[in-house]
């Protein structure tokens, strides 16, 4: 069996600079993160054991002064660090500048707006509903944020005021450009005259990931994608794998490894096996996993 690693895989750099704060802030005393670090039970549990401790909204109105939390890459909105202010609590800011840029440009375009005479604008948010970022992205503007998972969902709009849309920036490219097109059509089918101004605002980190994995995929027998259940950007990746080799098992740990093969009737002996990941999929669990699987004869 040929088992080899995508080089291309593991975390972003906004995932490693949060989990690189998380590590040195640790060596200062106690702190913990508001939601999990990375969206990888793994790597959660690896920074718990060093002291790390994964903390809720509830928590966090709860805290005694001076605690030290830190923000992950995902962002909040402005009423976390409103309540941390509040409660005197210091904030250890890893939000992705990447992520950073894109609160700015939307809350920018919010205050530009929101007095807009005669009709309001509509901020629109192309994303997962409820999604960490996502929340931080419409803290921006109030709460009053659309935020539409795909062009399903078009009836959430208000077609007789503008639309200025927006990207979660792990969304892939293709479905933000047939929301825009089809944003467009109703526009015209409906004779509006509204201005929707569109701006791509994808992390190419991830999207430019697509491309390599999908090569990767199609140059393997079976493909072990390494990922954590609760992470979008994971499910996402491996559906685009799937697509480039049907032979593509989705594994969260090396536990799994055994039942997930067992579902193969192929002699993996004879096999090229290609183990990916996620930007949330730290390269110690792909290891480990290659590890494994080098041991089953
Ligand atoms: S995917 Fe991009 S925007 Fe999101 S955390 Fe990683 S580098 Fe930052």
């Amino acid at each position: 069996m040929i088992i080899s690693i995508d080089q291309n895989s593991g975390f972003c750099f906004g995932v490693t600079r949060a989990i690189n704060a998380a590590e040195s802030e640790l060596a200062n005393g106690p702190l913990c993160c508001l939601g999990d670090i990375v969206h990888n039970g793994q790597e959660v549990k690896r920074l718990e054991t060093k002291g790390l401790q994964t903390i809720d909204y509830d928590d966090l109105r709860t805290l005694p002064a001076h605690s030290r939390v830190l923000l992950r890459a995902h962002g909040e909105p402005p009423s976390t660090y409103w309540i941390a202010r509040q409660r005197g609590i210091e904030i250890i800011d890893a939000t992705c500048p990447v992520v950073k840029k894109l609160q700015d440009r939307i809350r920018a375009c919010y205050e530009a707006h929101k007095n807009d005479e005669p009709l309001p604008p509509q901020i629109v948010i192309y994303g997962k509903p409820g999604h960490a970022e996502v929340i931080g992205l419409q803290g921006q503007t109030n709460g009053t944020a659309v935020v539409i998972e795909s062009a399903d969902q078009l009836d959430r709009l208000d077609f007789t005021r503008p639309i200025y849309l927006f990207s979660q920036t792990t969304k892939s490219i293709e479905g933000f450009n047939a929301l825009v097109e089809a944003i467009q059509s109703q526009i015209s089918n409906l004779k509006s005259q509204i201005v929707l101004e569109a701006h791509d605002t994808i992390c190419r980190n991830v999207a430019n990931r697509v491309a390599e994995l999908q090569a990767f995929a199609r140059a393997n027998d079976i493909v072990l994608f390494v990922g954590g259940t609760k992470s979008s950007n994971a499910r996402v990746l491996y559906s685009h794998c799937l697509e480039a080799n049907p032979n593509t098992l989705f594994i969260a740990s090396p536990d799994e490894l055994e039942e997930k093969l067992s579902t193969l009737n192929s002699q993996l002996s004879t096999l090229k096996v290609g183990i990916c990941g996620a930007t949330s999929t730290p390269l110690w669990l792909m290891e480990q996993v290659r590890d494994k699987l080098s041991l089953i004869p």
